[in-house]
This record gives C-alpha cells, sequence and structure tokens, in this order.
C-alpha cells in the first residue's frame, strides 16, 4: 500500500514521535525510505531501538531516542539532535499520544486530564515552540502533528482525549497564523479508527466477539485504516509537494468524519 523510494524528502532532515509503535513508526519508516535522515523518538526505548533496525535494514539513516514528549527539556534536546547530528531540520511529525482509555465522565480525575493534555497536545505545542525557530531562521519547515478524527467530531473517543485532538487542531490552525511570514508550515492528519498498540483492545475485543468486521463498516470504504495510509498524508504534509498547504486539518478516515 505504502508508495515509497521516490526521495519525496531527499535531504531532508526530520524527527518523528512516538516512533516505537503503529502511525509513527510506520511514518519514520516511509520517511527514511523517502530520503529523510530521521530522529525517532519514543518513550519506549526498545520499541524505538526496533524502528531504527528496520530503517537501517532498509538502507535509512536515522537515530533512535527514548525521551517523553511532555518534557521540554527532552524535547529541546531531541530537535537539536536533528541539527547536531544530521546537520539541520526540515520536518517534525509530532505523532506521539495516549487515548486514556474510555472512563466515566463521573470519574475522571484532575490528573488523569492532565495527563493526556500534557501528551497529547502539551507534546505537539513544545515541538513546535522549539523547532519552529530553528525552521524560521531557514525560512521553511515542515510540521505536521497527529490529531484525530475524536478532535473533529462527537462520539470518536474518550473525553479529556477528544479535548486533546481538538486543541490540536486549534494548535496547527492558531500557530500557522503565529508563524505568519517565516515560511513554516503546519498542519495535521486525522485518522480515524487504525489498528495500533493503542486500539489493539478496541479490535481484540471485536474479534473476541466475532464483531471485528462490523468496525470497518462505520465508514463508506467499510474497511479499517492502516499506518501506512496515515503515514502517507504525513509524508505528503512533510514534503514540498504540500508547499502550499497550511494551518490545515485532514481526515483519514475512510469518510467515517463525513457521514453525520
Ligand atoms: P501506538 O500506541 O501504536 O503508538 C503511539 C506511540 O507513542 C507508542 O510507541 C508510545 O510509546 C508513544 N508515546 C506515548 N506517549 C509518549 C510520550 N509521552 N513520549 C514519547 N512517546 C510516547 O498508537 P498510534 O495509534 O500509532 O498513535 C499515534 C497517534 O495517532 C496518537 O497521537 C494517537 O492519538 C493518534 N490516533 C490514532 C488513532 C488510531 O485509531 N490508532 C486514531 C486517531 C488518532
Amino acid at each position: 500500500m505504502t508508495v515509497a523510494g521516490k526521495g519525496r524528502l531527499s535531504g531532508k532532515r526530520a524527527v518523528v514521535t512516538g516512533a516505537g509503535s503503529g502511525i509513527g513508526r510506520a511514518s519514520a519508516v516511509l520517511f527514511a525510505l523517502e530520503g529523510a535522515s530521521v530522529v525517532a523518538v519514543d518513550r519506549v526505548e526498545d520499541a524505538v531501538d526496533e524502528t531504527a533496525a528496520m530503517i537501517r535494514a532498509n538502507g535509512g539513516t536515522v537515530l533512535s531516542v527514548a525521551a517523553d514528549v511532555g518534557d521540554e527539556e527532552s524535547v529541546k534536546t531531541f530537535i537539536n539532535l536533528s541539527v547536531e547530528k544530521h546537520g539541520g531540520l526540515d520536518v517534525v511529525y509530532a505523532n506521539a499520544g495516549i487515548s486514556g482509555g474510555l472512563v466515566p465522565l463521573g470519574e475522571q480525575s484532575v490528573e488523569y486530564w492532565l495527563e493526556i493534555l500534557r501528551i497529547n497536545l502539551i507534546g505537539p505545542f513544545l515541538a513546535i515552540k522549539h523547532a519552529s525557530p530553528i525552521m524560521a531562521k531557514q525560512g521553511f519547515g515542515s510540521i505536521v502533528c497527529t490529531a484525530s478524527v475524536a478532535g473533529l467530531r462527537a462520539n470518536a473517543g474518550g473525553l479529556p482525549y477528544s479535548a486533546s485532538k481538538a486543541g490540536v487542531i486549534s494548535l496547527v490552525q492558531t500557530s500557522a497564523n503565529e508563524l505568519y511570514g517565516t515560511g513554516v508550515r503546519v498542519n495535521a492528519v486525522c485518522p480515524g479508527l487504525i489498528e495500533t498498540g493503542m486500539t489493539k483492545p478496541i479490535f481484540d475485543n471485536a474479534r473476541a466477539r466475532g464483531t471485528e468486521g462490523k468496525i470497518g463498516q462505520l465508514n463508506p470504504l467499510k474497511r479499517n485504516g492502516v499506518p501506512e495510509e496515515i503515514a502517507n498524508m504525513a509524508l505528503f504534509l512533510a514534503s514540498d509537494e504540500a508547499s502550499y498547504v497550511n494551518g490545515q486539518a485532514f481526515a483519514v478516515d475512510g469518510g467515517l468524519s463525513s457521514t453525520h
């Protein structure tokens, strides 16, 4: 399914977060196949090392970093690593996120909210904060964030998760405007339901009940998406092919968000 190896990120230096699994792993691998030197970041060291090994096996250039995207010092360090080791920074894909599960409203604590917002919303904010000055100095750069269909419509995720993803959509719109005149583009991709580490419990549960097929029936394409289909949109937004695309959020959901 992936259209790889056309050099669409040839010579670019990219940082991808959440690169140890799912959408982030597929994107880091694809970006490297397309010619980028990648700094792959995840808080799970073994997982991100495994992604790096996959990239190296394909002949790609990668550094793997174990770090928390919600920690400002860590973000500064992995952003600067691209400049120090790969000679610059052209692309950031702020993708890492957590779902937080489906906790009933009355049982949601402030700590639960803060942890989801810290990773899903403040994480991308910190990436934009520290990447954009480097990109602005050179007059170009592309920042892509992973939001979600849950940020576009109700009932697609838990309450703080959905609020964090709606926040990411506002973050890309607003920061694209704040970066007026710098040449730095900021966009979001809004995945529908994709089978990854995050959604494994949903799929496992459906498989156990024999209702797996029904999940995909919710969208007009009548099937579930795969991480590579999100990576393809992230690649487009990261690349110069999207040179006039800025401040937007794109659903990649088989048409789910168009249904009602
Ligand atoms: P995943 O769990 O497979 O991958 C997420 C990765 O992010 C994991 O490797 C995890 O270790 C890492 N991570 C989590 N918190 C981190 C932190 N604080 N610092 C660094 N790394 C951290 O899930 P995924 O589905 O690939 O999720 C990627 C993004 O896509 C998330 O932002 C998620 O909200 C979003 N998303 C996923 C779906 C879906 O259906 N899978 C739908 C919409 C949006």
